[in-house]
């Protein structure tokens, strides 16, 4: 992220500039390129739940929804839980409708962070993460996933955990390597938990990207039921990223710690929205295995595509990100790399170097976005045949 050069700021929050994402998708907009950078569809979700928010609309649901959400919305939320992982949740107590994951993500460290309380999280990281924790007054600790196969160290990861250690921030299947955490990995994960006495703040918006097994949430690891912040989002499994329907599931105590913070952000978004969530989150199976059949040709075509141009490429196990290496066609810089991209081949990408505290860990690689139609992954592929070499 780019040094923001605003002398009003407070120093916490000088190392954040413009959002990488906001960046390149004006990039895209001005240069007419491909744009693979930001991640979202450029087709949208069911046509009948887009008519149930314009129903709820012309229904009358325009006025602020309560506090926690919309009844039958949290009654959703606990149904897919149940349905889907066999967790249980109290849909009065235990769920809350936020607008986006990234204000529950956001409201959970608000509310959790004495100034200079740690946080830990893998890198590289989705880019609110950073600026969230800077925002509450934390300090961001990293734990690097390396590339090729993006494990970890977990001596590594527990050394980072210090008297401070507030929560582990966790994002698995991992926006952007595609990287889902392993039984193994969110077992030790979960331990360390328990031992240390940390929260677990889960980001699990791409849990129906999950391209191989199932989707394995960190809150039904033993013990972690009572200190797991389980969040998600309609944005990605439903191809409406525009309407910001998020939530958190949580026992009681950590929900009601959750909910004060939010509700001085947003208090509440997206009344109609809610209303058609509630709906979607039902939709038989064959939506879900749907959108993952469609997803999983896109990962592939994309990322055989990336790999017929001569670019190390580290396919996904999930989210609808794939990240490549520019040094295999003899590129050192991702930032300018993707900078040039439009107009050397008319494709945006996002470099990934803004995601990492190791900078030189993530110079040269870049991520592209699949959650596109398979004619335009094709067009982009085929433009991409043109890079040269370095
Ligand atoms: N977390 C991750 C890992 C993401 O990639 C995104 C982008 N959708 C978000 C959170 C934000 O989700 P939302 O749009 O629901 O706020
Ligand atoms: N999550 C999306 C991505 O990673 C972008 C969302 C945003 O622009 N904040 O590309």
């Amino acid at each position: 992220m780019a040094h923001s050069g605003d002398p009003f700021i407070k120093e916490s929050m000088r190392e954040f500039g413009e959002t990488i994402f906001a960046e390149m998708s004006a990039l895209a907009e001005t240069t007419g390129a491909i744009n693979l950078g930001q991640g979202f569809p450029d087709t949208d979700g069911p046509r009948e739940i887009a008519e149930l928010a314009i129903s709820a609309i012309r229904d009358g649901h325009n006025q602020y929804p309560p506090g926690l959400g919309i009844e039958r919305l949290r009654e959703s939320i606990t149904n897919h839980q149940s349905r889907f992982y066999d967790l249980d949740f109290d849909s009065k107590t235990e769920i809350l409708v936020t607008a986006g994951a990234t204000e529950a993500i956001a409201a959970s460290l608000l509310a959790i962070c004495e100034p200079n309380d740690e946080i830990i999280t893998f890198e590289p990281y989705y880019d609110s993460y950073a600026a969230s924790i800077a925002l509450a007054g934390g300090i961001r600790r990293v734990v690097t996933l390396h590339t090729p196969d993006y494990s970890f160290s977990f001596d590594e990861l527990e050394q980072s955990i210090t008297k401070r250690t507030k929560a582990i921030l966790l994002n698995s299947p991992h926006n952007p390597t595609g990287k889902v955490f392993t039984h193994e990995e969110l077992t030790q994960i979960a331990e360390l938990c328990v031992e240390y006495d940390l929260i677990a703040i889960c980001d699990e918006v791409y849990e129906h990207l999950v391209f191989e097994g199932n989707h394995l949430p960190l809150i039904q690891y033993p013990e972690m039921r009572d200190r797991t912040i389980q969040i998600s989002s309609a944005g990605k499994t439903f191809s409406f990223t525009g309407w910001k329907i998020g939530w958190v599931c949580a026992q009681p105590a950590l929900l009601n710690t959750v909910r004060t913070a939010k509700q001085f952000l947003t208090y509440v978004n997206g009344a109609p929205f809610q209303h058609a969530i509630a709906e979607a989150l039902l939709l038989p199976d064959e939506y879900f295995d749907n959108f993952l059949t469609d997803m999983v040709a896109k990962r592939d075509l994309l990322s055989r595509g990336l790999e017929s141009v001569g670019l190390e490429t580290f396919v996904p196990q999930g989210t609808y990100f794939v990240t490549a290496d520019i040094k295999t066609l003899g590129y050192q810089d991702g930032k300018e790399f993707c900078l040039n991209l439009p107009e050397s081949c008319g494709v945006v990408a996002v470099p990934n170097v803004v995601f990492y505290d190791n900078k030189d860990l993530g110079d040269t690689l870049i991520r592209f976005a699949f959650c596109k139609r398979v004619e335009l992954l094709e067009e982009a592929v085929e433009r991409l045949q043109t890079l040269e070499s370095a």
